[in-house]
């Protein structure tokens, strides 16, 4: 289980990295659930519920361009599945306030976002959210970008405690046998992408959709190139050398051949004349390979009547039908387990 917040119109390198490639791995094993966040995405767009509207449907068609296959795996619409609100109040109350206000990845999104003091109340509230966007569907694995760990601990957190107040798990039960001991909940873990953390066009923050520092899956090559170029590659003052943690040698490191990336960091650490120009062509290169088939399926998509919206909504409204049925029993289950449930219920609207 996993997801992508609608806050820009289509996904970018770090999303494919991070997650996505995983999302295609898993999805021949598991049982997949993959979330749009837009109710998340209202955190910082409320004003402007067109653009969630319009992202939403071009994330999804990222997901179509990149891969993942809806007849296998479930795409779901975070607003049309009621239970992860329910569940959002409950797992609430199991989170101690000051500990959401620590979380390290929401303090570094209000710093690197620019909320300053006035975001909303729901700012927060998304992490707790998230707990239950995950825990909804009792998934095993959560493939994410390392931005997320702390999101991932905090949900681990919820579905313990959860286990162990309402489910008679004992404290000292390891989380990996929390279900066998009786807990609704498996304690699921986050699966980190082969980077960790791909680093934005600037050098200095997480490649992030609101930060105007990424390369988008849907670039076209001249634009891909063209950001590239305009990366810029400095000697340390003090050892006259380009520092190997610069983002081009990231790049090298994500995108080339291993044994290329090394090369190229050799040539960097010895420090001769190295051509910018020529490694950020061959990055270039490297990546519009990689991007050549999403962009032709995503071009496809877009290329139909209406843009593939009408494609889309269907995948979601199938996906909503599915996800529904799943996390309306685990409400259930979960009412069932605090003393509240009075029996199953049917939503009176079906995908
Ligand atoms: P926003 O700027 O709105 O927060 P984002 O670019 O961070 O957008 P999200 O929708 O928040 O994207 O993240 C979706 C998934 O992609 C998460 O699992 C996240 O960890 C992963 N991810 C995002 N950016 C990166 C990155 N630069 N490197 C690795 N993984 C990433
Ligand atoms: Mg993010």
């Amino acid at each position: 289980m996993t997801g992508d917040t609608p806050t820009s119109t289509g996904l970018h390198l770090g999303h494919y990295v991070g997650s996505l490639e995983n999302r295609l791995r898993l999805q021949r094993e598991y049982d997949c659930f993959f979330l749009i966040a837009n109710v998340h995405a209202f955190t910082t767009l409320a004003e402007k519920p067109g653009e969630i509207r319009a992202n939403t449907l071009g994330i999804v068609k990222d997901w179509l361009a990149v891969g993942l296959d809806p007849e296998t795996s479930t795409f779901v619409l975070q607003s049309e599945v009621p239970a992860i609100a329910e569940l959002t109040f409950f797992f609430a109350m199991l989170l101690p306030f000051n500990k959401v206000m620590r979380n390290p990845t929401l303090k570094t999104e209000i710093e690197t976002k620019g909320l300053g003091d006035s975001y909303p109340f729901g700012f927060p509230m998304y992490a707790v959210g998230q707990c239950a966007d995950i825990l909804a569907f009792r998934p095993e694995l959560v493939p994410v970008g390392e931005d997320q760990e702390a999101h991932i601990e905090m949900c681990r957190d919820v579905a313990s405690k959860f286990n162990q107040l309402y489910c008679g798990v004992g404290n000292r039960v390891a989380a990996e046998e929390h279900v066998q001991a009786g807990g609704l909940f498996p304690v699921p873990r986050a699966k980190i992408g082969r980077v960790a953390r791909l680093a934005g066009l600037d050098g200095v923050n997480k490649m992030s959709k609101s930060l105007g520092n990424a390369i988008f899956l849907y670039d076209d090559e001249k634009s891909v190139q063209k950001k590239l170029n305009k990366v810029t590659v400095q000697a340390d003052a003090a050892t006259g050398l380009v520092p190997q943690s610069h983002v081009l040698l990231q790049y090298c490191d994500a995108f080339l051949l291993d044994a290329r990336a090394k090369e190229i960091r050799a040539m960097y650490a010895a420090g001769g004349e190295v051509m910018h120009g020529h490694v950020k062509a061959e990055l270039g290169a490297a990546i519009n390979e990689l991007l050549a088939p999403m962009r032709a399926r995503r071009g496809e998509l877009e290329a139909r009547p209406d843009k593939g919206d009408s494609l889309v909504l269907e995948v979601l409204k199938r996906g909503a039908a599915r996800a529904n049925s799943v996390a309306e029993e685990t409400l259930y289950l979960a009412k069932e387990k605090m003393g509240v449930a009075l029996g199953r219920r049917t939503l009176g609207f079906a995908g």
